[in-house]
């Protein structure tokens, strides 16, 4: 598809910049700091979106002035962010905005610098907690000990939030005591993804699909959100908590949520918060005979590199899994009887994140059956090639009579909006959001806290029965189970392509 430069022109004509701010990232030296935070902050500056007087202060553990953080964060852009753009004069007007503070969550060092630093007027405060969620209780009670925690403060917290009900109602009544809700960005980094807002659009922006959006004319959706990886690295983190902890109760969840929800009345942030918590307040408990989970294997000819899932968390009984699929109701008007398949896994056979929706057949064919029936089936890709993709029915070309075939409507964004359409990175567009004050694509206190609810009788549940994951090999899909249950819906999994 040729690309659109009018389209591009308009895009880069609408980057507004932001107001001046302050941004300490606690944890600047950490790992997401040094992927996603500071490259993503590059990209914004190069964009035109920061403004020049803006101020980055890393706040970490490890002693090191200005000059040393602005090495790392060099470096830290060079690897993960563009290496072109790092070649222009713009890395070093954008690594003058960057201070380092050496501080202690726990204790009282750095605080004292950290607050004349922030002493300023007049300027958006945001501190963003890119630490364990152990520290967020400490940091939070911190910043109001040493007077940061005023009005205009703004906190931003990663994931996880808790590990189950409990430990979330805890977090969220810690944070409370410190903060207002409408001062708290909690960051699930899916919602900043371009797709995510764009089915925001297709839904409320076009008349073709709302009218067919519900169980009349769907027959199921599935959601999948598929990795090639393993744990590498992570592995006692992850093996406590397992892929429905640390993906089904956050990013599947909040796709679920903007696909099945009403149209909220704008598009504001308590509105369309209302709307999701309205969704995961009406998913049905999920029995176990709908819940398959998986451990991956080893990779047969490669096992030193590719371990499995036992071997990479250094626990030879582990029962986490490392995938899971499982179908769920929604138990209101516009869903009643249109089932909801969720899948999630790592070490399977491509990276992909796509939401489907699968309409039902036409109620009658004109055709005649030997003309064959297809079903119209929307597929919102989320990564990689981001896009939309619309299954349509038409007449197979040639002679021969009257034979249906299905051709795919795609539009994959690149293509069809050039460079510019996949280019804001999901933590850029979500620090500028959290700059300008705008919770929409932050996650409520009481949406987390509802998400737990309903996990937590399905984790509970097998954890009672001492399920045990059932192995699947590297590269596959997943185990058969997963398969079967579909087919015994007469149904079937969307291949999981790249
Ligand atoms: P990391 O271990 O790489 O970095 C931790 C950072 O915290 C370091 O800068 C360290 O100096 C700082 N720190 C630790 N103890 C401290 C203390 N007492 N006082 C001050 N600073 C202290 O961790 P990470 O991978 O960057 O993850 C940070 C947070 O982001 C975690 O909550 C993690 O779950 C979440 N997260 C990370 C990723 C990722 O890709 N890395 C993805 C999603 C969420």
């Amino acid at each position: 598809m040729a690309q659109r430069p009018d389209v591009m022109e308009r895009m880069k004509s609408r980057v507004i910049p932001v107001d001046p701010f302050d941004l300490v990232i606690f944890g600047g030296t950490g790992d997401l700091a040094r992927r996603k935070i500071l490259p993503g902050l590059f990209r914004r500056f190069c964009a035109g979106q920061m403004p020049g007087d803006a101020r980055i202060v890393g706040a970490a553990r490890s002693e090191m002035d200005n000059s040393a953080f602005r090495d790392m964060v060099r470096e830290a852009i060079i690897e993960f962010g563009d290496a072109d753009a790092a070649a222009t004069s713009h890395l070093d007007d954008f690594l003058a905005c960057i201070h380092y503070i050496a501080i202690d969550a726990k204790g009282d060092q750095g605080w004292a610098e950290l607050q004349t630093l922030m002493a300023g007027e007049g300027r958006v405060e945001a501190y963003y907690f890119s630490v364990g969620p152990s520290l967020f209780g400490d940091l939070a009670e911190r910043l109001q000990k040493w007077g940061m925690a005023d009005e205009k403060a703004r906190i931003v917290v990663e994931k996880p939030f808790g590990r189950d009900l409990a430990t979330a109602q805890d977090l969220n009544a810690t944070l409370a005591t410190y903060f207002d809700e409408h001062q708290i960005y909690r960051i699930d980094h899916y919602l900043g993804k371009e797709t995510v807002q764009n089915l925001m659009a297709v839904r409320f922006g076009n008349m073709l699909f709302e009218p067919l959006w519900n169980s009349q004319y769907v027959d199921h959706i599935q959601i999948t959100v598929a990795e090639t990886v393993g744990v590498g690295g992570r592995g006692e983190y992850y093996d406590k908590s397992g892929a429905m902890r640390d993906m089904v109760q956050n990013h599947l969840m909040q796709l679920l949520c903007l696909i099945a929800m009403e149209p909220p009345a704008r598009f504001d942030p308590d509105a369309v918060r209302d709307e999701k918590l309205k969704v995961i307040r009406a998913l049905d408990p999920v029995d176990h005979h709908h819940v398959v989970r998986g451990q991956y294997q080893a990779e047969p000819l490669n096992e030193a590199a590719h371990p499995g899932y036992r071997t990479a968390v250094g626990d030879a009984r582990s029962r986490t899994e490392s995938f899971i699929a499982l179908k769920t109701h929604i138990s209101n008007w516009r869903w009643a009887g249109t089932p909801f398949y969720l899948r999630t896994g790592k070490r399977m056979s491509a990276r992909s994140s796509e939401i489907t929706v699968v309409f039902k057949e036409t109620p009658h064919s004109i055709f005649g059956e030997e003309a064959g029936r297809h079903r119209n089936v929307l597929s919102i890709r989320l990564q990689p090639n981001e896009g939309i993709t619309l299954g349509v029915t038409i007449k197979e070309p040639g002679p021969g009579g009257m034979r249906l075939i299905d051709v795919p409507l795609d539009m994959t964004f690149a293509e069809a909006l050039g460079d510019e359409g996949d280019q804001v990175d999901a933590y850029e567009r979500l620090i500028m959001d959290v700059i300008r004050g705008n919770q929409t694509l932050f996650m409520r206190g009481d949406e987390v806290e509802a998400a737990w609810a309903w996990t937590d009788p399905i984790i509970e549940s097998w954890e009672a029965r001492h399920d045990v994951p059932k192995p699947y090999e590297s590269g596959s899909d997943g185990p058969t189970d997963s398969i079967e249950m579909m087919r015994r819906d007469g149904r079937q999994w969307r291949e999981v392509s790249p």
